[in-house]
Formats: structure tokens, C-alpha cells, sequence
């Protein structure tokens, strides 16, 4: 088995005559240094069926191969989940431990295996959705590691009271405990991206509440940032009617109505839909 520098790339895509689409945030990793750090932090075991999303050229796809019992990769660009196996062929000893899927990781519903880890460098534009949307369908993904946008990554792994702090930290939240898992360098990767990339790590713990309750708690969630400097009690008053009952509701949950949505853990806001199902 052999991975993918820098060479390898240009000569794959040359072969393709791939023009990386920014649309679709292909940026591919030409460093098979990193590709082999990312699999090492994830902690890919042969116990381990990984899910890749976005496997592009196939570099983090080849030092996955290397670790795990099999590897799933979702790729939504026709020629490249098409020269995927090609390439595995060529370069690993167990492409048959490998199964491309053609599909936008927006939209898949199931998957009939269950994968247990999640290793990507992510699409920048639709990362924070990926990522929510594999955990609420995959409930077998147990652990992970991703790259992302290193503004994204600050966002996803924050903690109250931060700037940085809101929507993504606190939907992730619900899922798994996510910490920042390190930064990498923009020249790893062709083309060149305009921003810079960070590692995060997540690992699933048991939901607060069940699929009603989530999207209960997550509807406050949005309308509590959607106007950040907004109180509580504001902030709320379009989903309970009014400001007046926006705050019988939050003192009920023993929740400061003054407060900022960014004071609050995920579990505050379980208390505030909690509270909302008995304040009338
Ligand atoms: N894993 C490769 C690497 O590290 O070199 C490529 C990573 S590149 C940042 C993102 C990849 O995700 C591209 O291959 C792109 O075509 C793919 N992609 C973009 N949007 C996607 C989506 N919604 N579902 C699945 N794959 C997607």
C-alpha cells in the first residue's frame, strides 16, 4: 500500500483533466503526512468501519484503507466516485475493503452498513450540516474527526459566553462533545485555499431528549441567535406569543430571562422546551 503526494495528485487529476470546482470546496490533500495524523487522531482501529464523505482523489480514502476493517466513501462529483476505485486498486492492497457511494451526503438516508467513525475533510460550504445530518442518521457513528474551515471548527467546538459560540456548537452539542483537534496548513492542500483549515474531534454521548424534543430545542436555539444581542426573553418572544410569556416560560425553567442565548449550555435550553410543554 502506497499513499498520495504531491505527484500522485497532478497525475491523477491531470488524467481526469480536473478542474477543482470551488462550488463543490474541492481542495485535495497533497500531503500523505497529514492524511496519515488525521487517521492516527481519530484512533481508526481494524474494529472500525469508517465513513469518509467527500473522498475526492482518494488521499485520506488510501491512509484509511490502511487502519480500518473497511471504508465507506460518499462522494457527490460523478467523475471522481468513479475513478475512486481505479485509483484504490492501484495503490492498496484491499480495495476490496472499500465501497463508493455516489451521493450528495446531504441527502443520504441510511446507510445498510453501519459505519462507527466518521474521518473527512469536509466540503467548507456544507460542512457544518454534513456533520449535524450524519449524526442525527447515523446513530452507529460513534467517533470522528474532521477537517474544516478554521472559523467552523472554532464555532463547532466552543463554549458559552465566547464570541465564537451559537448555532453549530450548540446543535453539535446535542449530539457529541466536540473539541479542536488542531491546525494544518494551507499548503497542504491543490489548490491553495483562501482560508485556513482546523481538525475537530467529536464523540457521541446520549441525546437529551428524543427527535421531538430535538427539534423543539432546536428551533429555540435558532431563535435565540438569530438576533445575538437580543435577551432572552426577546429573543423568544415570536415563538411564545410574547415577551410577557417568553419570560413566564424562562423563569419556570430557571432560566434568567435577561440572559443571552450565548450564556446557555444545550441542557438550558432542554429546560426551556421542557418548560414550554407545562407553562399555558
Ligand atoms: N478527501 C479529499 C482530500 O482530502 O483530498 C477531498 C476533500 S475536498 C475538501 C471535498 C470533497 O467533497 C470533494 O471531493 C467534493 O467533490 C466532495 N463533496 C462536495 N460536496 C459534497 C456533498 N454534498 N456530498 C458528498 N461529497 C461532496
Amino acid at each position: 500500500m502506497s499513499l498520495l503526494g504531491a505527484a500522485a495528485i497532478r497525475e491523477l487529476a491531470a488524467a481526469l483533466d480536473l478542474k477543482p470546482s470551488k462550488s463543490l470546496g474541492q481542495n485535495f490533500v497533497i500531503d500523505s503526512n497529514i492524511c496519515t495524523k488525521i487517521v492516527r487522531i481519530a484512533g481508526v482501529t481494524q474494529d472500525d468501519i469508517a465513513l469518509e464523505i467527500g473522498p475526492g482523489l482518494g488521499s485520506l480514502t488510501l491512509a484509511l484503507l490502511e487502519s480500518a476493517a473497511s471504508v465507506i466513501a460518499v462522494e457527490i462529483d460523478h467523475r471522481l466516485a468513479t475513478a475512486l476505485p481505479l485509483t484504490i486498486s492501484r495503490y492498496s492492497e484491499h480495495p476490496e475493503n472499500l465501497t463508493v457511494i455516489h451521493a450528495d451526503a446531504l441527502s443520504l438516508e441510511e446507510l445498510h452498513i453501519q459505519p462507527t467513525v466518521l474521518v473527512a475533510n469536509l466540503p467548507y460550504n456544507v460542512s457544518v450540516p454534513v456533520l449535524l445530518h450524519l449524526l442525527e442518521i447515523l446513530p452507529s457513528l460513534n467517533t470522528g474527526v474532521v477537517m474544516v474551515q478554521a472559523e467552523v471548527a472554532d464555532r463547532l467546538a466552543a463554549k458559552p459566553g465566547t464570541k465564537e459560540y451559537g448555532i453549530p456548537s450548540l446543535k453539535a452539542s446535542w449530539w457529541a462533545q466536540v473539541s479542536g483537534a488542531g491546525s494544518v496548513s494551507r499548503s497542504i492542500f491543490w489548490p491553495v485555499p483562501g482560508v485556513d483549515s482546523k481538525l475537530v474531534s467529536f464523540k457521541r454521548h446520549e441525546t437529551p431528549g428524543d427527535d421531538v424534543m430535538r427539534k423543539g430545542v432546536f428551533q429555540l436555539v435558532d431563535a435565540a441567535f438569530a438576533q445575538r444581542r437580543k435577551m432572552l426573553r426577546a429573543a423568544l418572544s415570536g415563538i411564545f406569543g410574547s415577551s410577557a410569556k417568553a419570560e413566564a416560560v424562562l423563569i419556570a425553567a430557571g432560566i434568567d430571562p435577561t440572559l443571552r442565548g450565548e450564556a446557555l449550555l444545550i441542557d438550558s435550553f432542554c429546560a426551556i422546551y421542557n418548560a414550554s410543554q407545562s407553562v399555558k
